[in-house]
């Protein structure tokens, strides 16, 4: 698993499935099923419980194809359905898009506006001058402030677009749409409902730096755990009840590493620059493009301005690790939180969310 394996699953207690075999009501115990696939440009693991190896391999084989077709279409460098709506854009022209994309830009502006525009993945030419439209870590210098100037006075904006049915058009050229701050949580969302719909009910799937849960495991639910940034281990493990995601955005993932410095891949875009402070946001929410948008806009927003952002953008689940190694979390998330193997690795400081109203764009 690459680093970006940020949340791994921990000891997930030896639960038995119960099966009735040959009209005997014998116990017997029915095996996990789990495969790892390559998507996303990540390790995938699926773990499906509680049904026989023939179904549960039918189910991972309908996400895999499914998870395949949406990398490409959201790709934002390479050949595909993004690529074809980007250049529509930055023509000026109007693009009709499959229901699959109309569905995940509409949810993306509706983040965005949410944190006021910190998740805001139309920032894809800035997210290119900084060396990250690629597979491989970038190298080299940081783009000339003049050109990070220019990208940002475009203001691009997730708001710039109007989304009628399957018709998408941009009022500003400058909208270049990188839907890597979300794409995967919400690739797991259509995932958990493709396992559904091959009549699984308890499963867990973890893409690096994303975990989204089905039902439980047996008797117990779901367990997974929170990486420590700054050491080989964990923060802190917890347990995610039916039909949570957690994802987590970490400075440490990916980086442009110059003149002894790393350039986070998390971009803000009022500054067209990386974020410094941040090295850590786990987002736990009902939803995995939520929990996964928000954790990026957390990181932007920063030690003093997350919990605004959370409350705008609906969440009540975070941890966040600065960069000085500092610990705060939500009340709520604090009593998720249990410590593997002693204590937190810092202690923890709760952070009450103060009352807001969400910012409207229409
Ligand atoms: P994540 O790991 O979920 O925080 O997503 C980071 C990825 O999202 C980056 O590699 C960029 O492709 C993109 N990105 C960076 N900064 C932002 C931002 N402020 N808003 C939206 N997308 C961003
Ligand atoms: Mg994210």
């Amino acid at each position: 698993m690459n680093a970006r394996g940020a949340l791994f699953r921990v000891s997930v207690a030896l639960a038995a499935a119960l099966a009735l075999a040959g009209g005997v009501r014998a116990l017997r115990p029915m095996p996990d099923v789990s495969e790892s696939l390559y998507l996303f440009g990540t390790m995938v693991e699926i773990e499906i419980h509680g049904v026989d190896d023939a179904t549960a391999r039918a189910a991972i084989a309908a996400v895999d194809a499914h998870l395949e077709t949406l990398h490409r279409d959201w790709h934002a460098w390479r050949p595909g359905e993004l690529e074809s709506l980007n250049a529509a854009i930055a023509a000026g022209a109007p693009f009709t898009v499959d229901a699959p994309m109309a569905a995940v830009l509409t949810q993306g502006r509706a983040l965005a506006c949410a944190s006021d525009g910190l998740f805001d993945p139309a920032i894809g030419a800035l997210v290119e001058a900084w060396g990250f439209h690629a597979d491989t870590l970038p190298e080299g210098d940081p783009p000339p402030a003049a050109e990070i100037a220019r990208l940002v006075a475009a203001h691009p904006r997730m708001t710039d677009l109007t989304i009628s049915g399957r018709e998408v058009r941009s009022s500003n050229p400058a909208v270049q749409l990188d839907l890597g701050a979300y794409a995967k949580g919400a690739a797991l969302d259509l995932a958990e409902a493709d396992l559904r719909a091959a009549g699984i009910t308890d499963a867990v799937l973890n893409a690096g730096g994303g975990v989204q849960v089905m039902g439980r495991h047996g008797a117990r639910p779901w367990r997974v755990a929170i990486r420590d940034p700054f050491a080989w281990g964990v923060v802190a493990a917890l347990e995610l009840q039916p039909g949570e995601s957690l994802h987590t955005s970490g400075n440490y993932e990916r980086y442009l590493e110059a003149g002894g410095l790393r350039f986070s891949h998390i971009l803000d875009p009022r500054s067209g620059r990386p974020v410094t402070d941040i090295v850590s946001v786990s987002v736990l929410a009902q939803n995995g493009a939520l929990a996964d948008a928000a954790a990026t806009a957390l990181s932007v927003a920063g030690a003093k301005d997350w919990p605004r952002i959370a409350a705008q953008m609906g969440v009540e689940n975070v941890l966040m690790i600065t960069g000085a190694g500092e610990i705060f979390a939500t009340p709520a998330m604090r009593a998720r939180l249990a410590p593997v193997g002693g204590d937190f690795p810092a202690p923890v400081s709760l952070v009450d969310l103060p009352k807001v109203s969400a910012p409207r764009c229409d």
